[in-house]
């Protein structure tokens, strides 16, 4: 089915086709509950633990140190409230300005519940310097937060500068990986982190699915937020999404074999984008440094113009988004170009392109194009007209 094409993989990603078969298989021959402890359980179980040792092996973890989720959202959830919960006397979350909403309003919560919340904006790159984050942490600190890629602008963060200075306060340390793992490497050991979240979706795995990986230290130090049959240990009651979490670990095995290849192509592909864009689309402005960033990110403001309006003239030709998120009926300017530029002109005027290893030099050239032709017409209809 030919349809516009897809540039919108920080999003989600398409699923593989080789996880799709994984999942048709289980979803017809492995459909117990992982939790039975008769054979059809036990084989579903058997599955399920296969799936662990493949996440775990993508991020350099122990497997028994990776719990099932729904998705990033609810192991973001998990992680603030959890250790909010246990926080004993200690009063205060670090994080940054720059993160995903289910770090930022999950933070607003607990601020209403007294949890003081301090906020480091990023630099002009678009990063978080972990000298900054170091300066907020004391020895109230409970949690320090902060996201190794950023969803709109690509930017890798130095988490594994800030590991010595929050273990030495007593802190925890999470990241929200979403949108790092399986595109570049993550490994839990060199981050120094406790916690980290991810999720299916954003590796070519299927939606509704996710993890949380937990050292057993830290694990003390989170209260549980779902309740029930005890499920993943205890620390995540629910009955296991099987097939779901059988095509994460294919997902997993996947990124793990070819993403040395596929970041390199996908790299080469985006910076091809953008030179084309630079070429031919008028001033472009690139959001965030290219340098640490997400091989497949892609974030430019084309001043002058409505980014809404280019979407939508381009939907049939290119999926991609605007930096600014939709809230019901009013439109925000996207609070990370706002922490990093301060400027909404340039917000209301940014696109987000997002590569993926499926996407072709041909696509670009074609997306190029398309795009140049619609900045431009859509600049001049807001030049003035002087009759
Ligand atoms: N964190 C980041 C950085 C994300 O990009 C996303 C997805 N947009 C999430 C968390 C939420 O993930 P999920 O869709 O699995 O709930």
């Amino acid at each position: 089915m030919p349809g516009p094409v897809y540039l919108d993989h920080n999003a989600t990603s398409p699923v593989d086709m080789r996880v799709i078969d994984a999942m048709a298989n289980a979803l017809r021959d492995n459909f117990g509950n992982a939790a039975s402890r008769h054979e059809i359980g036990a084989r579903a179980e058997a599955a399920v633990q296969d799936a662990r040792r493949s996440v775990a092996a993508l991020i350099n973890a122990q497997p028994d140190d990776v719990f099932f989720t729904s998705g990033a959202t609810e192991s973001n959830n998990l992680v603030l409230f959890g250790a909010a919960a246990r926080r004993a006397d200690r009063t205060s979350l670090v994080t940054s300005e720059i993160e995903h909403p289910s770090i930022l309003e999950t933070a607003e919560a607990l601020a209403t519940e007294g949890v003081i919340i301090r906020r480091v904006p990023p630099d002009t790159a678009g990063r978080v310097e972990a000298e900054r984050v170091a300066s907020l942490v004391d020895g109230r600190t409970f949690l320090v937060t902060l996201v190794l890629a950023n969803n709109e602008i690509g930017t890798i963060n130095p988490v594994e500068k800030c590991a010595v200075e929050v273990h030495a306060h007593g802190a925890l340390l999470h990241s929200d990986a979403t949108q790092a793992v399986g595109h570049i490497p993550v490994d839990v050991e060199s981050l120094g982190v406790d916690l980290l979240s991810f999720s299916a979706h954003k590796l070519y795995g299927p939606k509704g699915v996710g993890a949380i990986y937990a050292h057993r230290k830290a694990r003390q130090r989170v209260a549980p937020q779902i309740l029930g049959g005890g499920h993943e240990r205890g620390f995540r009651s629910g009955t296991l999404n099987v097939p779901a979490i059988i095509g994460f670990g294919v997902a997993a095995d996947i990124a793990r074999r070819e993403m040395a290849d596929a970041e390199h192509r996908v790299a080469a592909l985006r910076n091809l984008l953008l030179s084309l864009l630079q070429e031919s689309a008028g001033e472009v402005l690139l959001n965030g440094s290219l340098k640490n960033r997400l091989p497949g990110n892609l974030n430019v403001s084309f001043p002058g113009i409505d980014a809404e309006a280019l979407v939508v003239r381009l939907k049939h030709a290119v999926a991609f988004s605007t930096g600014a998120a939709c809230s019901s009926a009013k439109v925000e300017p996207s609070h990370i170009l706002m922490a990093l530029y301060g400027d909404d002109d340039r917000a209301f005027s940014s696109v987000r392109f997002g590569v993926g290893r499926g996407n072709t030099e041909e696509e670009m050239r074609m997306v190029s194009e398309a795009v140049s032709r619609e900045v431009s017409v859509l600049r001049s209809l807001s030049k003035p007209h002087h009759l």
